[in-house]
């Protein structure tokens, strides 16, 4: 068994108090489960041996990681701060304060809320906070005046018709919207009537007067912006209008740009926080905090999002509210606004030299920290591409293009982020050289024939095995530069 914190020690002059705490931790682990601190270790060792340009995933500073792992995680603290279900929640109402406070400085809001325990959660939460509050109609006006537990069964019968009677309007899966936003087979679609708005084919951008005009027609009770895949700027100035206008509350879910809001890279009518009623994020992707989710919102709906738990959540995760405070804390920094500028600057130089090298990019560009790669021009699906650039070394995501040919399984797209590389220290210079990698990679790669019909698979390919080998050493080279976690040092 190896020790880690002696292995830092000897080697190296600075005594950095986070990572002797944190690698006392694993070299503790392993003497209590060997297995799992091995695998810990090995996840290490894998996002160490590749690029990762997932554009949901960052990596998270070991204060906010140390954050987690302490005993917070005892304690149930079901309600809101200074308003709980259970008794001795005086510490944890500080931690949960401290983090919302600093949440709303960070985003400039009336309000957060921060024990959601993932995006989704956090959707579900704001979701029900809105139906909770905002449905006109005499008899939601007489049920609010009621206590909810003396409702007749006839009463509580008209009031669930009346909630999955709602609707609502977001972005579709396909057109680079995230499952709970009406995705079919998600929850969202079936406690309300769910409608997606598409981007307009010819241009791949948002299209704000078809989106006027359908929603014109359905009235919606919520107008759902915010993307997984859409690499484009949203004009929330207009969205907010467009809701105006039919009377619906303007939500806008930020899980994955929520750190080019905080450190101020989106301005004017980019800023969501400007224009929406009610907004949801993850606070582990570009906002490079611990694993979990955020609402904010004005004060006209404080009351019912502090409800969430226990009216959608159960007890809320103390320790990760504490690190959620961590991760708020530096992103109020100026090094995090720096960063956040570096992942876009990042990713225009990513998509220039895509476009360079004669690729289509969905949109033909990118304002943000992701860049859509349209794959057709290849003749391979997204899931071959994704094949092959892992064994080049490049961890990818593939990602249905708009209108897609070949399905959700297959795509006919890869999606590319450059948050989690941009903490790593890369810059431009790197983006330009993986771009080349990568678009070599792809030029070099075919579908396999099946034997048996003798079409082209969609799942599997033939890449250069020497193509392959000189790709490799490239990234390995790039690892080389920037390592990830460098004070942890396996032998
Ligand atoms: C990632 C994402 C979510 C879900 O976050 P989880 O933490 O995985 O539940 C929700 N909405 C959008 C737009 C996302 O990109």
């Amino acid at each position: 068994m190896q020790n880690l914190l002696d292995s830092y020690l000897s080697k190296s002059k600075e005594k950095r108090s986070d990572v002797i705490a944190y690698l006392a931790a694993l070299d503790h682990l392993q003497t209590v489960s060997p297995s799992i601190a091995d695998l810990i270790l090995k996840e290490l060792v894998d996002q160490r041996t590749y690029l990762k340009l997932i554009a949901s995933e960052n990596y998270s500073s070991l204060s906010v990681q140390l954050a987690m792992g302490n005993l917070l995680t005892d304690k149930y603290s079901e309600g809101y701060p200074y308003h709980r279900f259970y008794a001795g929640c005086e510490n944890v109402d500080a931690v949960e304060a401290e983090a919302a406070t600093l949440a709303q400085d960070l985003f400039e809001v009336d309000h957060a809320y921060v024990q959601p325990h993932s995006g989704a959660d956090a959707n579900l939460v704001a979701f029900w906070a809105i139906l909770t509050e905002r449905i006109q109609n005499p008899f939601m006006e007489k049920l609010r005046k009621k206590n909810p537990d003396e409702l007749s069964p006839e009463e509580f019968e008209e009031l669930r018709q009346l909630l999955c009677n709602q609707s609502f309007m977001g972005l579709s899966l396909s057109s680079g919207g995230h499952l709970t936003h009406g995705f079919r087979q998600n929850v969202s679609a079936k406690m309300m009537r769910a409608h997606t708005y598409d981007i307009d084919p010819k241009t791949g951008l948002l299209n704000y007067d078809t989106i006027a005009k359908q929603a014109r027609k359905i009235k919606p009770l919520i107008l759902l912006a915010g993307y997984s895949a859409y690499p484009r700027h949203i004009n929330f100035a207009k969205m907010r209008e467009i809701a105006d206008e039919v009377g619906a509350v303007f939500m806008v879910d930020m899980a994955h740009f929520a750190g080019l809001v905080a450190g101020k890279v989106f301005q004017g009518e980019t800023n969501p926080t400007k224009f929406a009623h009610i907004l949801t994020t993850t606070t582990h992707k570009t906002l490079r905090g611990p694993r979990g989710g955020l609402v904010l919102c004005e004060e006209s709906l404080s009351q019912s999002v502090n409800k969430g738990c226990p009216h959608v959540l159960g007890g809320p995760l103390p320790h990760v509210m504490a690190a959620k405070a961590i991760a708020f804390r530096e992103a109020h920094t100026t090094d995090f606004r720096n960063y956040a500028h570096q992942i876009v600057e990042n990713s225009h130089a990513l998509a220039e030299e895509f476009i360079h090298q004669g690729l289509k990019l969905v949109t033909g560009g990118t304002d943000n920290h992701l860049v859509l790669i349209d794959l057709t021009m290849f003749g391979i699906t997204g899931r071959i591409a994704e094949t092959a650039l892992r064994q080049a070394g490049l961890t990818v995501n593939r990602n249905m293009i708009p209108f897609d040919q070949n399905g959700a399984w297959y795509t006919s797209g890869l999606r590319l982020g450059t948050p989690a590389l941009t903490t790593l220290g890369m810059g431009k210079k790197e983006m330009k050289e993986i771009a080349l990698i990568l678009t070599k990679v792809l030029k070099h790669t075919k579908p396999e024939t099946v034997k048996s019909t003798g079409q082209l698979s969609k799942a599997r390919g033939i890449t250069d095995p020497k193509i392959i080998e000189e790709a490799r050493t490239r990234v390995q080279s790039l690892l080389d530069q920037y390592p990830l976690y460098p004070e942890i040092i396996i032998s």
